[in-house]
């Protein structure tokens, strides 16, 4: 027992009651509520009883899969809310008609055909030269 140091009671602080008393004041009134998901996890968080019953949260989060969790154990509320997520081409349709996707697919295509035709004149412009240049080469042999 000499060997404890100081404190007469091992685990013990100053304030705290006899051991064995429960020191974590006094008990605040709670309600449990369950809540229900599809995917059939019960989550039961306590409210403090001193809340309204209207303020007490109709649906939450399921913490397991993030779906919606509601009162009703025979009927969880369905996953309506959450949109399914979007493809970039959903987003695009959204903001953009068939005959703008259209247009402006003809002036993308339009665009890359000038740059592929002005690619080709060049490359050929410069075939031209090069085979002049070789033949002023050979002729001056
Ligand atoms: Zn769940």
């Amino acid at each position: 027992m000499a060997t404890t140091g100081g404190s007469a009671i091992r685990g013990s602080r100053v304030g705290a009651g006899p051991m064995g008393e429960e020191d974590r004041g006094f008990k605040a009134e709670r309600v449990v509520r369950n809540y229900y998901c599809v995917m059939g996890h019960v989550q039961s968080p306590a409210f403090a009883s001193s809340v309204i019953e209207e303020e007490l949260p109709v649906e939450i989060d399921c913490p397991n899969c993030g779906l919606p969790a509601g009162l009703d154990p025979n009927n969880p509320p369905q996953n309506a809310k959450h949109e399914p997520y979007k493809t970039h081409l959903a987003y695009v349709k959204e903001r953009r008609t068939d005959a703008e996707a259209k247009e402006l697919l003809e002036d993308a295509v339009a665009m890359i055909r000038a740059r592929r035709t002005a690619a080709t004149a060049a490359a050929a412009a410069a075939d031209k030269a090069e085979k002049a240049a070789a033949k002023k080469t050979a002729a001056k042999k």
